[in-house]
């Protein structure tokens, strides 16, 4: 029997058969046609060799494919790894490389980076139009009998273990190079089900997928989640301000999940203040500290505004802030979801006090077996069964959680440790910034002194002068940068986070 994953389309399509699935575009996916879709490619991919534990990679913007492309991965028990669709040839040859994929399913958009994939031998899948050595997806389907109709495809009969692995995700890419984290089929289901005790997630849920499939977030968070219940998933290829407007009004969503940049982005754009939302029941942020004025500007629109925390090792859910407390613990990551235990501990591994800060440490079904191929970083990441996460955060008397910052971000002035996220939810708050960062850099005098990156709100004139002085009147002195760079961009990884190590080679003119 398969009781992964897999088996789910199968599942939806015994009992709302009808309902929709996925809407792209003008183009709509019942769930009988999606497991007719899934079955008829998982008997192509099974042709070309693809065994239980083989992995099978996706390069492309959010797609249907993809969904089809996971699905029948899973329903043949080998391992689904999509890939960041905006990484260059040799980062996706790395991936391709240390995941050992031995097929490759691409869309046009990256049409490129696979030309000029060397290294990499196994078959390859196009969304588009085939180029020398790709075989056409849609074409594989026809001919092993796609049809919308899911009695006339021949079932998959492979045994799937809920313990076996189900993705390789990689890791964003913040602090480093990108590392595989497997995720088990017992990870997803445990994630989904936290979620689902904390957000009434319902049948008829229209979910907007705008974050990439590729991060843990949109696929885990958004996308499973929702067809576990049924509800329709309306995906959006890329990011784009205007096409989530009008998503929202045309398919009348009722949940969103995004990083803070990109709520950021809706709220300050021309069309926020006309925009229709009324559908919208809750949105949901994590991934990224969000700055507590932003969820302040949702909630005055009267959306409910929810905050999780976690990381892709944790499927990703570790906190959330349910929508009762939204309001009363806003800025907070929430209290441990329900299945999920969490420590906050001092360099002694003993618990903290409350307000004192310390490293997250994670328990729980949803948490990762470890990084594929990396013994090493699987081993470190882990101390007497907790995962150690490299966040420090704060717990307060009713248990809330305040994620404060990474550790490796943390940087040490005059003997003082300073937070740059702190400094960041400053900056932010004042009407001429549009985004900024905070790093800590080498100081002669002071061990270490914070550098910010500022990029102004468009149309807005940014003065340093006035900045310094804004963060002065809201910081203890050592706490204010001391470097000031107003830039046009940040670096941002592929799931829209800040690439702190970037910043130190990013040039200007410092003032
Ligand atoms: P890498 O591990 O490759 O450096 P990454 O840690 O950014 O990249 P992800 O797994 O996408 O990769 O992100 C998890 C991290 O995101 C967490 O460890 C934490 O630092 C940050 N994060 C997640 N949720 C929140 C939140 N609500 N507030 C603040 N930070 C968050
Ligand atoms: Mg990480």
């Amino acid at each position: 029997r398969n009781q992964g994953i897999g088996s789910w389309p199968a599942r939806r399509s015994r009992s709302t058969p009808q309902a929709t699935a996925l809407v792209y575009g003008g183009r709509t996916t019942t769930y009988a046609a999606l497991h007719a879709r899934v079955t008829a490619l998982a008997h192509a991919l099974r042709a070309r060799g693809i065994d239980p534990g083989d992995r099978v990679a996706y390069l492309g913007p959010n797609h249907p494919a993809f969904v089809e492309t996971m699905f029948a991965t899973h329903a043949l028990g080998a391992i689904f790894v999509p890939l960041n669709f905006r990484l260059a040839a040799p980062e996706v040859a790395y991936m391709l490389d240390d995941s050992g994929a031995s097929l490759l399913v691409h869309a046009p958009e990256n049409a490129d980076a696979v030309a000029a994939l060397e290294a990499y031998a196994g078959a390859r899948i196009a969304l588009g139009a085939p180029g020398a050595g790709d075989e056409a997806y849609e074409d594989l389907l026809a001919s092993s009998g796609a049809d919308d109709d899911p009695s006339r495809v021949p079932a998959v009969d492979v045994p799937v273990a809920a313990s076996d692995p189900a993705l390789i995700l990689y890791t964003s890419g913040t602090t480093g190079r990108p590392k595989g984290a497997v995720l088990t089929h017992d990870n997803l289901l445990a994630n989904a089900i936290n979620l689902l005790v904390d957000v009434d997630v319902a049948t008829d849920e229209v979910t907007l997928v705008g974050a990439p499939l590729f991060h843990v977030a949109a696929l885990d968070q958004t996308l499973i989640p929702t067809i576990l219940k049924g509800g329709t998933c309306v995906i959006m290829p890329t990011w784009d301000v205007d096409a989530c407007f009008d998503l929202i009004a045309e398919h009348r969503v009722t949940w969103m999940f995004g990083v803070s940049a990109m709520f950021a982005g809706l709220a300050q754009s021309p069309r926020w203040s006309g925009a229709d939302l009324s559908s919208i029941r809750t949105v949901m942020s994590g991934g990224a500290p969000v700055p507590e004025s932003l969820i302040r500007t949702y909630q005055e629109r009267g959306l409910t505004f929810c905050q999780g925390y976690g990381m892709t090792e944790t499927a990703p859910g570790a906190t959330f802030l349910r929508p009762e407390q939204s309001i009363a613990k806003a800025g907070t990551a929430g209290t441990p979801c329900f299945f999920v235990d969490v420590r906050v501990v001092d360099a002694d591994g003993a618990d903290v006090a409350p307000g004192v800060p310390g490293e997250v440490l994670v328990a729980g079904a949803n948490v990762t077996p470890g990084y594929w191929n990396r013994p090493d970083a699987t081993a470190a990441a882990f101390t007497d069964g907790w995962l150690r996460t490299g966040d420090v955060a704060t717990v307060d008397d009713d248990g809330y959680l305040t994620i404060v910052d990474r550790v490796k971000d943390m940087f040490i002035s005059g003997g003082e440790n300073v937070y740059p996220a702190e400094v960041e939810a400053v900056l932010f708050a004042h009407d001429g910034v549009a985004e900024a960062a905070v790093i800590g850099v080498p100081d002669e005098r002071w061990g270490e002194v914070g550098a910010a990156y500022v990029v102004a709100r468009p149309g807005a004139r940014l003065d340093v002068d006035d900045l310094r002085a804004f963060a002065r009147t809201r910081l203890a002195g050592y706490k204010v940068p001391a470097h000031w760079h107003l830039v046009d961009d940040l670096p941002r990884t592929g799931s829209g986070k800040v690439r702190k190590p970037d910043l130190r080679t990013m040039t200007d003119d410092p003032r």
